[in-house]
């Protein structure tokens, strides 16, 4: 029998055969018994960002800043078991680019709405658990399209709560929309139980149950991708969510709450917890009640996280899995002989997009010695052109960091580029805002500290090595292995380097930013997180159990 025909419908969308296990079983029968159709169109990628100059951009972007400037300073409250919470405490949200401008005021939850949205989640998976996997897949569905319908707006939010260009925006948008997309298909695909093939006169079967509750606790700088990612995965996968924005992006981080709402998500399924990590994070992470936690943000928090998922309280049922995706030191390898247009291009945008405040972002440049001289000064002259202002404004190039205490970090990293290197670039900012210069460093080695902590901020350290392999073993030196790209037209050397530059996404001749759900699975291992790749064929497995099941006539 073909894999195809084990596992029903795949994500291409081919239609299942009817199996023998399935005749005779009760779980298959449940299986095919589906509410809702498994036979979604293939999955195909939302388009990216058409570009400033594409006409519907134009008119839509503009407008939908408008629109959403007209609500902003409104009140936002926690969800919790289908209902609205308020509490006494509310946290402003604000503008970077402009920190008088409030985005929203937005309530917080501390340790007793932690626990009830706990409680929630609790009750909501004994019913949940059982849903066929086939409806839970239709909820990300209608979400996906909800999301596709709101996509100028939701960009827009993005714009003024996180100082997102445009184009960054959209694609975090679009981002989501894969997520959600890719996700209902892959549940359908594993929601199938699989005839593992008869032993004697047994038959075994092997199917995935529910974890139980998921916690999800998300970052800022992907704030509708990210949560919506991490959310979508354990809400198909069964398990009824607690979901924490960052505190820089609860407005955005509220959009779940609206969408998922639209679509008539089951009360408590989904349940929104704004609150400071400080202050909530330990409850939520320590709780008995939770069997999943989905991280993602820096590596100081998330080893915090799971040395603390690893203490077992006696009241727990279930050893709580950790998927904790971290920050990353990524760099560009410049070989001896690339096109160096496209490198000048493509570093720039790796190091500076989104001011540089991406996991993925490259924040080392090792550059072959014999092209060194002619590159570097062309790279500084590009960068010189480029323009920093609000990224409401698609001319500007880079933008704000998202606030004060990221500012004042990275201009410490700054000041320490100008000890350990010497400054080739500083640009001038704005004079308000929380701006810093899009700066580039050289004479970085690897025992610097700027070539081995996350800066997450528009900090490029160039790194001069005498040769190829110099290069290679540098770009390894650190803790992290997240993302990395080399520019070569050695073939020998690309090979190398599929081999031995040892990171969880790797880029030939392009940039080392911006992968694609399902084509190109996203994550690192090292202190870059656990290797889990969020948008590739085993990410559900994480919110899953494997049960077998054997039978005798
Ligand atoms: P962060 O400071 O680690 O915060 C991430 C989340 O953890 C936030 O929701 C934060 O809440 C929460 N948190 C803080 N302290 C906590 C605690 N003690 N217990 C539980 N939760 C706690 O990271 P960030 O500044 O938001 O995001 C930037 C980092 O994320 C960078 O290091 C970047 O590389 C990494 N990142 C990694 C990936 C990836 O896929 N590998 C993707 C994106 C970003 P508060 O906001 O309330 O503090």
């Amino acid at each position: 029998m073909k894999p195809e025909q084990l596992q029903g419908v795949d994500s291409q969308g081919r239609k299942p055969r009817p199996t023998a296990l399935r005749k005779t079983s009760k779980m298959a029968k449940s299986s095919t018994q589906s509410k809702g159709s498994r036979n979604l169109p293939p999955f195909e990628n939302e388009r990216v960002f058409p570009g400033i100059d594409d006409p519907k951009v134009r008119e839509a972007f503009p407008r939908a800043i408008s629109q959403v400037r007209t609500q902003l300073g409104r009140t936002y409250p926690l969800y919790i078991d289908g209902r609205e919470i308020t509490t006494h405490h509310t946290l402003d949200s604000v503008n970077p680019a402009n920190p008088s401008e409030i985005i929203g005021a937005v309530h917080q939850a501390g340790q007793a709405e932690a626990e009830a949205a706990l409680s929630a989640a609790e009750r909501a998976l004994l019913s949940w658990r059982d849903a066929d996997p086939v409806e839970r897949a239709q909820y990300l569905v209608k979400a996906a399209d909800v999301a596709r319908r709101r996509i100028f707006e939701l960009s827009a939010w993005q714009v003024l709560e996180e100082g997102k260009q445009w184009a960054q925006a959209y694609n975090d948008v679009a981002e989501g929309i894969d997520f959600l997309e890719y996700y209902a298909r892959e549940m359908i695909r594993l929601g199938v139980p699989q005839d593992m093939g008869s032993y004697g006169v047994e038959s075994n079967h092997y199917f995935y149950q529910p974890k139980g509750v998921a916690v999800v606790i998300a970052p800022w700088n992907f704030p509708f991708a990210i949560g919506c990612g991490m959310c979508a995965a354990a809400i198909v996968a069964g398990d009824p969510v607690v979901y924490k924005p960052s505190s820089q992006s609860m407005v955005v981080g509220h959009h779940l709450v609206e969408i998922f709402r639209e679509v008539g998500l089951p009360e408590g399924v989904f349940n929104y917890v704004p609150g400071p990590g400080s202050v909530i994070g330990d409850d939520l992470v320590d709780s008995p009640k939770v069997s999943v936690i989905a991280f993602t943000g820096s590596m100081g928090v998330g080893l915090r996280i799971t040395e603390r998922a690893g203490r077992t309280p006696k009241n727990q049922a279930s050893v709580k899995h950790v998927v904790c995706e971290m920050g990353g030191k990524n760099a560009i390898l410049l070989d001896e002989e690339f096109d160096e247009d496209a490198a000048i291009r493509d570093v720039l945008y790796s190091a500076f997009g989104y001011q540089g405040q991406k996991c993925s972002a490259c924040s080392r440049l090792i550059v072959h010695d014999k092209v060194y001289d002619r590159f570097v000064p062309r790279l500084v002259e590009a960068a010189k052109k480029l323009k920093i202002g609000p990224a409401e404004d698609p001319g500007n190039y880079m933008g704000p960091v998202i606030d004060q205490k990221a500012q004042r970090t990275i201009l410490q990293y700054v000041e320490l580029g100008a000890q350990e290197g010497r400054v080739l670039y500083r640009s001038e900012v704005p004079a308000s805002g929380y701006y810093v210069p899009m700066t580039i460093v050289e004479g970085i080695t690897p025992d610097n500290r700027l070539a081995q902590e996350e800066v997450f901020g528009p900090l490029l350290a160039i790194m001069r090595a005498k040769d190829f392999e110099q290069a290679l073993q540098w770009a390894n030196s650190t803790r992290f292995a997240l993302t990395g790209a080399i520019f070569s037209k050695n073939r020998e050397h690309l090979d190398r380097a599929v081999r031995d530059f040892r990171v969880g996404n790797l880029y030939l001749n392009r940039s080392c930013v911006g992968a694609l759900v399902k084509v190109q699975p996203f994550g690192g291992f090292k202190m870059s997180g656990g290797g889990t790749k969020a948008g590739g064929p085993d990410y559900l497995l994480h919110f899953m159990d494997p049960r077998c099941v054997t039978e005798q006539p």
